[in-house]
Order: C-alpha cells, then structure tokens, then sequence
C-alpha cells in the first residue's frame, strides 16, 4: 500500500474463506473494494490447524459452488494445505483484490460526514463499508480451571500439531468435539495413553445407506437451520475426515484403548476432578446419531429412494468400563499424565472495530450479517444466518446477501432529488 489515504467503496478486513467469498460477491455486483489480511489468505487452513488436519466434509461438498478441487476424488477429504491452496487459486480466478500483510488496527466511523476512518499497519483509508470476516474463531480459549502446575505441558488445539510435540508421558485431552476427538485418537494411535473429556455433543454418522452425513444434513434442511436449539447452541459435532472418515464411536475408541471421563470440573493438589455426566452424555450423543438415522430412513422411504438398507449403522457396542465405572478423579502424576490438551473452542476479538454494533456483553448485535452500526457487517460467524454459516458452503451463501445489502444501500446514497439532478 501506498502512503497515500485510500478511498474505496468497501473494505473486508481478513482474506479467510469469508473475505474470498465476500470479494468475489463486491466482484460481481462491481462494487470496488479491497481485502486487507494481516498474513496470507487462508492462513488459517495454512497455519493455525494440526499437520494431519482433512476438511470434515467430502470434497463435493466442503468447497465454494464456482469451483471444484482438482485432482481429488470427490468423496475424499481434503487435507488443510489443499484448501489453503483452493482459496489462493479461487481468489486469484477473479483477480480478487487483496492485499496481504496489511493489519486493520481500528475502524472508527466518521463524525459529521459518511463512512469510516480505518488505521492499518500500512496508512489509513476511508471506505463506506466494512466488513468484518477476521473468523469465527480468533482466540484460542483455555478455562480459567487450567491448573498452575509448571510439570504439565498444556497446549489449546489451536497450538497442537503432532505427537512428537508432547513430552513423553500420558495426556489428558479436554473436549471432545471434532478438534479434541480427532487429535485424541492421532494421540492413542501414536501409541500415548489418553484420557479424553467428554461434554455434551452431537455425533453424526459419517455415512448412512451410501450418502455422507454432508448429505443428509443438506436434503434434510438441518444445515439451513436458522437458529440453533435452546442449551444446543454451544453444542459441539463430534465429526472426522480423518483415514478416510469414520463414524466418531466413543465407545469404540475406549475399547481401543482412550480412557473416556466426564467433563472437566476443577484441578486442585495435583488432582483433576470430572463430573458424573459421562454416561448421560455418550447417551445424548447416540440419541442424535439415532435421530440422524431415522430421519434419513424417513427421507428415503418418503422419495422412494433406493439405497441399501444398512442395519450394522444400529449396532451400539457394549459400554466399557470407564463408562460404566467412570472416574471422577485422577491424580495426574499417579496415571502418568504429563501434557493436556485443550480442546475447548475459540472467541472472536473485535478490539480493533471501535463501532456500535456489539451488545453489553462485547457480542456483534446483527441480523445476517448486517450489524446495528450501518455500514458494519460482520462474517462467518456461527449462526450468522444457519447452521452452515462458518462452513466453506455456509459462508459463500451468507456472502451474497451481505454483497447484496451493500449494493441495495449504495443504490440508496446514489440517489438524487429532483433539485440536485
Ligand atoms: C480445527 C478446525 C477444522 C475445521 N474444519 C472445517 C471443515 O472441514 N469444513 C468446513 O467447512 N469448515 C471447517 N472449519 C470451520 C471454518 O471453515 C474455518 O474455521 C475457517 O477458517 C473460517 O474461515 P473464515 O474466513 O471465516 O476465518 P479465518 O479462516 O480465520 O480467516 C480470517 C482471516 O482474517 C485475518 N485477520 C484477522 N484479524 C485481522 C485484522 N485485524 N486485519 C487483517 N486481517 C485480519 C486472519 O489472519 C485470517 O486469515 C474448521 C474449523 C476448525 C477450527
């Protein structure tokens, strides 16, 4: 960037998923516009995942509707530097206009005339609109529980990325969502000995009668979901692409080998303390596979559809012993635990968006997108529009209608009394 102020109709802060989306959305409408990202597009894809890391959806399904992946069986699961790769090559398909390495470091509106003031690591610029698509999941979170203890080595997911990286030792791996329950079983398969903590979840088959779960969730309208259950809303999919995919079992996993605990409670004198929610919370979590199943049953027999029946997909195995004699404390230097992993989500950080547009609590105040500071927009946040909002399909959707807002109010701006035509 020049040191020269910049003008320009739109700015998108962060050159994710959801600012390519949303660039080539401003592309078509001819809004011009820039996209400033602080590293590389899609860095987190590059950067900010585990080595192994496959996309959770096939890749017919987990990509943007213009463009497929190239060299990659469509029912295969793509690894995270492919992606990466995908959103560069998408961006560049349409010259999208992003500049990398420029950090947006405050947006302030203007007071007595339009639009915003935006300081970045390379000059200000003025724009009418900002749109805010730095990620649904900024900032790693740890709970405040996580315990002072020097000897423990305690990493979030989003700083994990192999086994060689953990000291010698046991590991504790809290959260047992898509992170937490596929870089535990990477772990047992490494030959550690785990104990995973396991919350309420949802665990969808990967596959049911030949059709991936991606599937299901699309014909059966649960990815168009506006509003997530009540309690449900924080509710993790317990979900993997790994090997080829399979259908996440914790029962499974304990008979080979992961010792499964409640959820995380507290740490004192050496000592961590689980609740007494295992069983009840493995049972949800088969409630909602079972759900899945008969739903897509229902589907298939009300469209006539013919795909084989597949009885085995019922076949609950027997409850092992942490489940049915669950521990609900553990000394950590008696099992031997020397690391923890935490798997335990992210926040947003909007400290650089100085505008109306959060609620009393720090949280973006919007509908679809469109925040309660005219000309702010916020992006691939969960549940920004449905439940597939900060996927690589969902957000692409919720990127239209943002690009299409930003049009209807230019039209708007544009407009001329017949005194000043
Ligand atoms: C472990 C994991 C696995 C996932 N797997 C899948 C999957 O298989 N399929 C799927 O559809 N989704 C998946 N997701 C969800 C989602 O697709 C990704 O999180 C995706 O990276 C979100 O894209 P985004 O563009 O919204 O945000 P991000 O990819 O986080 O992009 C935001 C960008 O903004 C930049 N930025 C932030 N602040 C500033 C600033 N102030 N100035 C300039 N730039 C800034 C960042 O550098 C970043 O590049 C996964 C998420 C996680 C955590």
């Amino acid at each position: 960037m020049t040191s020269d102020k910049i003008n320009i109709d739109t700015l998108v802060v962060g050159a994710g998923q959801a600012g390519v989306a949303m660039s080539e959305h401003l592309t078509k409408l001819g809004i011009p516009h820039l996209v400033l990202e602080k590293n590389r597009i899609a860095e987190a894809w590059r950067t900010g995942r585990w080595d192994s890391l496959v996309a959770n959806g096939p890749a017919w399904h987990d990509r943007f509707p213009g463009m497929a992946f190239t060299g990659v069986d469509p029912d295969g699961f793509v690894p995270k530097e492919q992606i990466a790769d995908y959103f560069a090559a998408y961006a560049d398909k349409f010259n999208a206009p992003i500049r990398t390495g420029v950090e947006v470091k405050r947006v302030q509106r203007n007071l007595g005339r339009p639009g915003f003031s935006i300081e970045t690591s390379e000059g200000i610029i003025e724009a009418n609109h900002v749109v805010a698509a730095t990620g649904p999941f900024q900032r790693p979170v740890i709970p405040a529980i996580a315990p002072q203890d020097p000897r423990i080595t305690q990493l979030h997911s989003a700083h994990y990325r192999n086994p060689q990286q953990l000291p010698t030792g046991a590991v504790l791996v809290v959260g047992a969502g898509s992170s937490g329950v596929q870089i535990a079983d990477e772990l047992r398969r490494a030959g550690k000995q785990v104990y995973l903590s396991v919350g309420a979840h949802d665990r969808p088959p990967r596959s049911y009668r030949n059709r991936d779960f991606c599937w299901w969730l699309g014909v059966l309208g649960l990815w168009d979901a506006a509003v997530s259950q009540p309690g449900k809303e924080h509710v993790t999919i317990a979900v993997t692409g790994a090997h080829g995919g399979y259908t996440v079992d914790f029962r499974e996993l304990a008979h080979e080998g992961v010792t499964l605990v409640g959820l995380t409670r507290s740490f004192q004198d050496g000592s961590v303390t689980f609740a007494a929610d295992l069983k009840e919370n493995i049972a949800r979590g088969d409630e909602n596979y079972l759900e899945l199943l008969d739903a897509a049953d229902a589907y298939i027999a009300r469209n006539g559809l013919d795909l084989p029946e597949e009885p085995t997909a019922r076949h609950i195995l027997p409850d092992p012993e942490c489940i049915t004699d669950p521990i609900l404390q553990l000394n950590l230097s008696a099992a031997g635990i020397t690391s923890i992993i935490w798997a335990t989500g992210y926040t947003v950080d909007y400290g650089w968006l100085k505008v109306d547009a959060f609620d009393d609590r720090g949280k973006p105040q919007h509908q679809r997108g469109v925040s309660s500071e005219p000309g702010v927009y916020f992006l691939g946040l969960p549940w920004l529009s449905r439940r597939g909002s900060t996927f690589i399909w969902g957000v692409w959707h919720d990127a239209k209608y943002i690009a299409d807002h930003i049009a209807t109010q230019r039209s708007y701006w544009q407009y001329r009394d017949a005194g000043q035509r």
